[in-house]
């Protein structure tokens, strides 16, 4: 049976997060007070419902169906988003995400009980300042606080070398898990660029200039890494 998920607020992030996920296949309950949203997503969302649910009542009689994870999309009103997570954890509803715009906000969040507390625009502007500060790193995830996975080009330095002859390991302390590459193939008589990407890679693989690095350790040792690239 398919995972139904309610997003509560269909502000530009809760709208977003409905869409997506209709577009993976999931069944999705949009739920906000503001009728034009409602008519904009009706098309879309397996249950599309206009209310106001800062009333438990109301929130309850709405969510008839099992709801397997909530996603509480209310940044302005935290009031609102206070009531609307209590409702859903009295509901028993096992995991519920919810949006916060301030670090009290979600400090609140935390301790009623949420499983997630997400803050979209913290968290795209971080990401735009690390994109900025390290224009070789071409993308990153945090893993745990202090450790992530980052893709970033392979430093001129290092071209034609092969991961044994760079010692990344060994000068600083980084493990490549990924080698993304275009390479040429003839595609109906014609040479054509393909992107490739060697998911195990071993000490004899060379890397080429215009290769990217699947690199994971410390934020510490990959910042220092893609400065001195
Ligand atoms: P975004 O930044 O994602 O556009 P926002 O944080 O600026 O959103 P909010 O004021 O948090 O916008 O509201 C998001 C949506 O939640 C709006 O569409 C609003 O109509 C809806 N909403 C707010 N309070 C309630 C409520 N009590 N019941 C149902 N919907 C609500």
């Amino acid at each position: 049976m398919k995972r139904l998920f309610a997003v509560i607020g269909l502000g530009r992030f809760g709208y977003s997060v409905a869409e997506s996920l209709v577009q993976k296949g999931c069944e999705v309950l949009a739920i906000d007070r503001d009728e034009s949203k409602i008519q904009a997503i009706s098309d879309i969302a397996t249950f599309a419902i206009q209310c106001d649910v800062t009333d438990e009542r109301t929130l309850k009689s709405v969510s008839t169906q099992n709801v397997d994870v909530a996603v509480v999309s209310i940044g302005e009103n935290i009031e609102a988003s206070i009531m609307i997570v209590q409702t859903l954890i009295e509901m028993g509803v096992k995991s519920i995400i919810a949006k916060a715009m301030t670090a009290i906000h979600g400090k609140i969040m935390s301790n009623l009980g949420v499983t997630e507390v997400i803050y979209p625009e913290r968290d795209a502007a971080i990401r735009l300042a690390h994109r900025l500060a390290s224009p070789k790193v071409l993308e990153y995830l945090e893993l745990a606080p202090g450790y992530s996975v980052e893709e970033v080009v392979v430093p001129e330095r290092f071209a034609g070398m092969s991961l044994e002859e760079t010692e990344i390991r060994e000068n600083h302390n980084l493990n490549v898990i990924g080698i993304k590459k275009q390479v040429n193939r003839m595609i109906r008589g014609q040479l054509k660029k393909e992107d490739a990407f060697n998911f195990n890679p071993s000490s004899g693989d060379r890397i080429e200039k215009g290769d990217v690095l699947v690199m994971i350790g410390k934020k510490h040792d990959l910042d220092l890494f893609s400065n001195s690239a």
